[in-house]
């Protein structure tokens, strides 16, 4: 189902106005990849159209980093969702906050609805026009009090989603491959983005038939044209002027799910860390291509080496099967590395193999190891798929549930046999009677 993001300042009334749009207090959490505790998804049908619409809140950050949250909130929504709701309260009226998300979301490609809450009385209608200057269009006045409006604004929100969500990222043809540079603070992102992209050739703006995002940066590396996604902060060096986590880890996750391959940078001269491994877990739970960059490399010692093999064996056991490429965006040591890494993920993020390959495979695998006999029953695989790629994602029809170590066991000999460097792959089991 299409998705709606409603995003605005706490209290201006956003859950009261959300839970109005779905139709009852209480909701049924959705299962929408990327969504997490902090933006909800919750299912709404009107009119007989159904759609999900999405809380971005969940927060309450200091005033001086209501801005940026709010702005980096949109940035999200503008991302992740056909259509973006902003909230504002009438009886405030726009802040500098409003006016940033506004900001943000008039660079947006989708439609963008504005709702004024709390008219719970004409005399406000005055203020609610004056939302106009937002640039947003047509301000939508809505009463939770008296439940006014919220039919129309639906009528609205069913106007301009569209039928079917868009497409999956990646599915769009041609154009430069979109990169997501991520890690934690003081990695050298932008020290890395600095040196390939250089600053006078850093934004190319018209390269044959791509409309560039200005928070986006088109760098050539190795001869080809890449998409770094939501480089604005990086490049302008404002990075975490803000310093908040909340909202670092939703642009963290927007960038991730704007990108087909994700560069996580780690500082190679200090221990790895949680947040390091929190960052990996979200490219692998997204779904993307990973290339694992360790930077700083002019800073590693033959201890340091020797202790860093030891983290790699005992902390990135989940992604064995991501590359790494240690470099120095300092000395620019190994930079030009990175490119062959991340053409090799990509191959194995689009890797289809042919049914008739993949069920003479899994004859042979399974002749030699069957899965274990649960309940007395030998569980037999009758038939394997691989429905879809961007990760390449295999369906079993088995006669029985299979355990969890033997679908491992699948995975890790998939692997071996047919490779997949650099990007997950997912395999699901249904069991036929
Ligand atoms: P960001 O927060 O991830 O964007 O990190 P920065 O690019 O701002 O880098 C943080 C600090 O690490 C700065 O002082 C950089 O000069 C330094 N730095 C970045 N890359 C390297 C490197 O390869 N070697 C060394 N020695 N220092 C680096």
């Amino acid at each position: 189902a299409p998705v709606l993001a409603v995003v605005g300042r706490p209290n201006v009334g956003k859950s009261t106005l959300v839970n109005r749009l779905i139709g009852r207090r209480e909701a049924v959490v959705q299962d929408v990849p990327g969504v997490t505790r902090d933006r909800v998804a919750y299912d709404a049908l009107w009119n007989g159209r159904r759609f999900v619409v999405v809380d971005t809140g969940g927060w309450e950050p200091d005033a001086t980093g209501l801005q940026a949250a709010v702005a980096a909130q949109a940035e999200y929504a503008m991302r992740t969702a056909d259509a973006v709701l902003l909230v504002v309260d009438a009886t405030v009226g726009a802040t500098a906050t409003e006016e940033a998300a506004a900001k943000v979301l008039l660079r947006s490609q989708r439609p963008v609805l504005l709702a004024a809450t709390k008219v719970d009385d004409d005399r406000l209608l005055a203020d609610v026009a004056d939302l106009w200057r937002l640039g947003l269009g047509e301000p939508h006045p809505v009463s939770g009090l008296h439940g006014r409006g919220s039919g129309d604004l639906l009528d609205k929100i069913l106007q301009v989603l569209p039928e079917t969500p868009r497409d999956d990222v990646g599915t769009g043809g041609g154009g430069p491959r979109r990169v997501a540079l991520i890690g934690k603070p003081n990695v050298g992102k932008s020290s890395l983005l600095n040196r390939v992209a250089g600053e006078e050739r850093s934004v190319v703006h018209d390269v044959a038939g791509t409309t560039v995002d200005p928070v986006d940066s088109l760098v050539e590396l190795d001869g080809e044209i890449w998409r770094f996604v939501d480089t604005a902060g990086l490049r302008k060096r404002v990075k975490n002027a803000i310093g908040m986590e909340y909202y670092a880890s939703l642009r963290t996750q927007a960038a991730i799910e704007a990108a087909e391959v994700a560069l996580v940078l780690l500082d190679a001269s200090q221990p790895v860390t949680e947040q390091d491994q929190r960052v990996i877990s979200m490219v692998e739970e997204a779904g993307r291509a990973l290339v694992i960059v360790f930077n700083k490399w002019d800073l590693v010692d033959e201890d340091r080496r020797l202790a860093m093999k030891r983290e790699l064996e005992r902390d990135f056991v989940r992604v064995r099967w991501a590359e790494h490429v240690n470099i120095s965006a300092l000395t620019g040591r190994s930079v030009h590395k990175i490119a062959p890494y991340m053409r090799r993920a990509l191959e194995s993020w689009d890797k289809r193999i042919s049914t008739g390959v993949l069920n003479s495979w899994i004859g042979e695998v399974v002749a030699a190891n069957p899965p274990p006999v649960r309940g007395g029953k030998q569980p037999k695989i009758l038939f394997a798929t691989q429905p879809r790629t961007r990760p390449p994602t295999f369906v079993l029809f088995t006669t029985g549930f299979l355990e969890a170590g033997y679908r491992r066991f699948l995975e890790r000999r998939l692997r071996e046999d047919f490779g997949f460097p650099g990007s997950p792959i997912r395999i699901s089991v249904r069991v036929r009677e």
